[in-house]
C-alpha cells in the first residue's frame, strides 16, 4: 500500500489532462494516466468533421507526462486506453488497483474527438452519433462503476467530470465557425447528468463527484489544427494550469465540498482562489 493517495487521469498525454495530472503530482498525488499516445511523436489528430481529410501531428505523450511527474517526486503509472475500447476502459481501473492498491480520485477528462465532434446535423450519421455518445458518456460511466466498489470500500472517493460549456449554452454559429457539433454538445450535457446522480445515490458512503467547466483553453491539439483559432478570438483562452489546480483543490480541500452540486467554471474558482500565481481571470466564456 503506497503513501501517498492516488488519482487517476483520463486523456492525461496533453492538454488539461496533463496539467490536472502535474496539478495532482504537487498535491502528493502519485497518479496513473491513461490515453492513446504512448511515445513522443506518435500523437496524430485525426479528422473531427466529415468535411475535414488528414490528419495532424501532436505533441504530448503519457510518457513525456509520467517523466513530469516522477520530476514531482511522485509515482505515474502508465495506463493506455482507447475510449472507444470497452476493454481498455475496462481495465483502467483494474490496472491500477493491481499495481497500487487503491484509488482515490478519478478525473474523468478524456474525449473522443473523432468524426462527429464538429458535424453538422445533416453530415451526422449512425456511426458517429454511436461513437460520441460511446466515448463521450456510456464507457465513462463504466469505468466510474469499476472505481465505485472500491471507492465504497474505503469509504471515500472523489470523482471529477469535465464537462463543457457547450452543454449549457446554444452555439452562437456552426461547427468551426465559433460554434460546434451538436453530437459533442449532447454527449457533454449527459455526462453532466452524471455527478448530481452520483451524490444523491453515493454521497452517504463518502463518494464526492464534480463537474468541471474549463471554459476555452488553447491546448497543443487546437493549437496543431490551426494557428488562427475562431474561439479562442471570441472565448479568450484560459491557461489548462488553470483547470488542472482547480482539479487538485477539489481533490484536497475539505472547503471544496460547498462546490457539490454546481457547474465548477474553473478559471473562475482557480482566479478567486489564487490558485495559479501570477494569473488572474481577464476572459470570460459566457460565466
Ligand atoms: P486535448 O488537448 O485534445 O486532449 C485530449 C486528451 O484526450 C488527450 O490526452 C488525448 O490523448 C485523449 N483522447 C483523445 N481521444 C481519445 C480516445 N479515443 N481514447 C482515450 N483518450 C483519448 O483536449 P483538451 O482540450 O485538453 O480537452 C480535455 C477535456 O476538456 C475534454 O473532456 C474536453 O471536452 C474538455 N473541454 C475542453 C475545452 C477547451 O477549450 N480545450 C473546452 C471545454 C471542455 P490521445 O490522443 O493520446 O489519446
Amino acid at each position: 500500500m503506497p503513501d501517498s493517495p492516488v488519482a487517476v487521469v483520463t486523456g492525461a498525454s496533453r492538454g488539461i489532462g496533463r496539467a490536472g495530472a502535474l496539478a495532482l503530482a504537487e498535491a502528493g498525488f502519485d497518479v496513473a494516466i491513461s490515453a492513446r499516445t504512448v511515445r513522443e511523436g506518435e500523437g496524430r489528430l485525426r479528422a473531427s468533421s466529415v468535411r475535414e481529410s488528414g490528419e495532424h501531428s501532436v505533441p504530448g505523450s503519457l510518457e513525456r507526462t509520467a517523466a513530469e511527474i516522477e520530476e514531482r517526486g511522485q509515482r505515474a503509472l502508465i495506463a493506455p486506453m482507447d475510449l472507444l475500447d470497452r476493454e481498455s476502459v475496462l481495465s483502467l481501473p483494474r490496472t491500477v488497483l493491481e499495481a497500487w492498491g487503491r484509488i482515490d480520485v478519478l478525473f474523468n477528462n478524456a474525449v473522443y474527438q473523432g468524426v462527429g465532434t464538429m458535424d453538422r446535423v445533416e453530415d451526422l450519421t449512425v456511426g458517429s452519433m454511436h461513437a460520441l455518445l460511446t466515448g463521450n458518456f456510456v464507457h465513462q460511466v463504466l469505468l466510474i462503476q469499476e472505481v465505485l466498489p472500491h471507492m465504497r470500500q474505503q469509504e471515500r472517493g472523489i470523482v471529477i467530470n469535465m464537462v463543457s460549456g457547450s452543454a449549457r449554452y446554444d452555439p452562437p454559429g456552426p461547427p468551426g465557425e465559433g460554434g460546434w457539433g451538436i453530437l459533442y454538445s449532447a454527449s457533454k450535457a449527459a455526462f453532466g447528468r452524471v455527478a448530481g446522480g452520483l451524490n444523491a445515490e453515493h454521497g452517504a458512503a463518502g463518494i464526492r463527484a464534480y463537474n468541471v467547466d474549463p471554459g476555452s483553453v488553447m491546448t497543443e491539439a487546437r493549437r496543431a489544427r490551426s494557428s488562427t483559432d475562431v474561439y479562442e478570438a471570441a472565448y479568450g483562452s484560459a491557461p489548462a494550469e488553470a483547470t488542472g489546480k482547480v482539479v487538485a483543490w477539489l481533490a484536497t480541500d475539505p472547503g471544496a465540498e460547498r462546490f457539490l452540486g454546481k457547474w465548477i467554471f474553473a478559471p473562475k474558482l482557480c482566479s478567486d482562489l489564487g490558485l495559479l500565481p501570477g494569473w488572474t481571470l481577464t476572459d470570460t466564456f459566457a460565466a
